[in-house]
């Protein structure tokens, strides 16, 4: 059978290069090589302007969770501390589908930055549905809402710690058009063997 370089179409004999899975002669074959290159850089970096759809995306999903943990921590009096590892894991995978399913290190950051954000809304929705009443002789103000989130005992640290690891695991940067949970799946599979 021959092949055809896959750019000039010249016929090629028994020896040739394959570059992205077509045939390519010596002639092209730089040339080739240096366009795949930048296709995939360029698939794999952050599109331009992701982080506005990033930080809406990852916002929401830090107050649905921050809701749903001071309902239920005002409504049965028990701190739903594990919790926190969802609010994480959500401000990951949010926060990743609004950057286009790209991931990186800024993105990682503002993950871990939606993370904190979610527990100290969760903090502050406490605060308001309590109207500040007192919590441990303190007062439910903002200053207890910004230090919560790390002061709620050695659980909730534990909680708080490996839902910023769910966080920036969940933007890291993967293959191009990857989401969430393809990238967790991969990571997983990578780690075992
Ligand atoms: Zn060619």
């Amino acid at each position: 059978m021959t092949h055809a370089c896959q750019r000039c179409r010249i016929l090629l004999d028994a020896r040739f290069e394959i570059i992205d899975g077509q045939p390519a002669c010596d002639e092209c074959a730089p040339g080739l090589r240096e366009e795949l290159r930048r296709r995939q850089t360029e698939s794999l970096s952050l599109p331009g302007g992701w982080w506005t759809r990033a930080a809406l995306f990852g916002s929401g999903a830090a107050l649905a969770g921050a809701l749903v943990y001071a309902l239920i921590f005002t409504g049965t009096g028990l701190e739903p501390t594990p919790l926190a590892l969802a609010i994480g894991a959500l401000c990951g995978i949010a926060a990743r589908a609004g950057a286009g399913n790209k991931g990186g290190l800024p993105l990682q950051f503002l993950a871990l930055g939606l993370t904190y954000f979610g527990m100290f809304s969760a903090y502050a929705l406490v605060a308001l549905f309590t109207n500040g009443a007192q919590h441990d002789g303190q007062p439910r103000d903002l200053v207890y809402a910004i230090t919560q989130p790390f002061v709620s005992g050695p659980i909730g640290l534990i909680c708080l710690v490996v839902g910023f690891f769910l966080a920036w695991r969940f933007c890291a940067e993967g293959k191009a058009g990857e989401s969430a949970q393809q990238l967790w799946q991969r990571l997983a599979d990578s780690s075992r063997d």
